[in-house]
């Protein structure tokens, strides 16, 4: 996946779309003053500057399913491992609730559920019949919409064709209106990923660390501190 920070309005339409296609059970008031809040995907806000002239940055982060986990590593149980698409995945019933993997992880994605998840009628009537509902004592975290990966592989396999670039979008990728988010396969070094992650403006988010995560994010551009050689990449 790559991020452009510099499209990103902080608007949280990726927050409610991934709320809603994962079945993430509501964040009442209550839950977000106890810190046990879930959202797969955060937007960080950053001030810049002083007011009058103070902006507003934003940054959606999300699991980086880092090459190198740090939360795979740590897991006694292998509920969380590499599949062979490069995912960082979560197998449910596997885990046991050690919460390892979420002080392993340094961006801080993981959630552990307190409580089993309960919606407010109707809304327990229309969660994602796609999307496992996870139960109390287990660890969850964004799966980049593996069950629409999926579905679309199997698609693709059926009318026997590969699967063209950017027909797979997460849930956050499709509700974004400004197009910041954008999917796709980095092993295909035609796809619109793989461009764009060798832009002047890409980085890694705590790059220092060695996780080699697999999203790259694209740094804002400020027009205020633009020269004529800096690349805009739009
Ligand atoms: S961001 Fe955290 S949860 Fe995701 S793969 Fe990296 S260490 Fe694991
Ligand atoms: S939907 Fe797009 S613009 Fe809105 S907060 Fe998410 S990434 Fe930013």
């Amino acid at each position: 996946m790559v991020i452009d920070a510099d499209k990103c309005t902080g608007c949280q339409a990726c927050v409610v779309a991934c709320q809603s296609e994962n079945n993430l059970a509501l964040n009442e008031e209550n839950r977000v003053i106890e810190r046990r809040a879930k959202t797969w995907i955060r937007i960080e806000r950053y001030w810049e500057g002083e007011w009058p002239n103070a902006k507003a940055r934003f940054l959606p982060v999300l699991c980086q399913h880092c090459g190198n986990a740090p939360c795979e590593t740590v897991c006694p149980v292998w509920a969380t491992y590499h599949n062979p698409d490069g995912l960082n995945v979560q197998v449910y019933n596997r885990c046991i609730g050690t919460r390892f993997c979420a002080n392993a992880c340094p961006y801080s994605v993981r959630y552990f559920n307190f409580w089993e998840p309960e919606w407010p009628s109707p809304m327990d009537r229309q969660l994602n019949p796609d999307v496992t509902v996870r139960t109390k004592g287990i660890v969850e975290k964004c799966t980049f919409c593996i069950h629409r990966i999926n579905r679309t592989k199997r698609e693709a396999n059926r009318d026997g064709r590969p699967v063209a670039d950017g027909e797979v979008e997460p849930a956050c990728v499709q509700a974004c209106p400004t197009t910041a988010l954008v999917f796709g396969d980095l092993n295909d070094s035609d796809s619109k990923v793989s461009e764009l992650s060798h832009s002047k403006r890409a980085y890694s988010l705590l790059d220092s660390l060695g996780t080699a995560p697999a999203i790259t994010y694209l740094k804002k551009v400020d027009p205020s501190h633009v020269d004529e050689h800096e690349e805009h990449g739009h």
